[in-house]
């Protein structure tokens, strides 16, 4: 998948303030939030505020600062929503072959239930 930004994709949006989201944390470089269509009982989305498309997008290019206030705030987040007891699993979708839908990358944590398989049989 290209890196090229999209400036107004829907998280992006969100991060402005033009569309609402219910925030588990903010910090100043990322934003947590509840998913508007949750697959699990705790289904939140982690997001840094950076232009970043992917995990490895982010990985590569993003700041140390900006590295570490995003896995610190998730850490932060998976307490906050009672994750960490049952235990629960967080994903990044990438690209045609990871169904993205939002180019701006995100970490689903999904907890609550038995999760299933990581992966569907092709
Ligand atoms: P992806 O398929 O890109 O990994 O996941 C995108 C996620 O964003 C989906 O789980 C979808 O429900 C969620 N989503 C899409 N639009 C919105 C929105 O406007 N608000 C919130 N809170 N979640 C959204």
């Amino acid at each position: 998948m290209p890196n090229t930004y999209d400036p107004q994709n829907i998280f992006a949006r969100i991060l402005r303030g033009e569309i609402p989201n219910k925030t588990v944390l903010e910090t100043a470089h990322t934003l947590a939030f509840h998913d508007i269509h949750p697959q699990a009982p705790i289904h939140v989305l982690v997001i840094p505020k950076g232009p970043y498309v992917t995990f490895d997008h982010f990985a590569a290019e993003a700041s140390a600062e900006e590295l570490l206030d995003f896995h610190r705030t998730t850490a932060s987040v998976v307490a906050m929503v009672g994750a960490a007891e049952g235990g629960y699993r967080a994903i990044s979708n990438a690209g045609v072959n990871g169904m993205q839908e939002v180019p701006h990358y995100h970490l689903h944590i999904l907890g609550g239930r038995v999760l299933g398989r990581l992966v569907e049989r092709a």
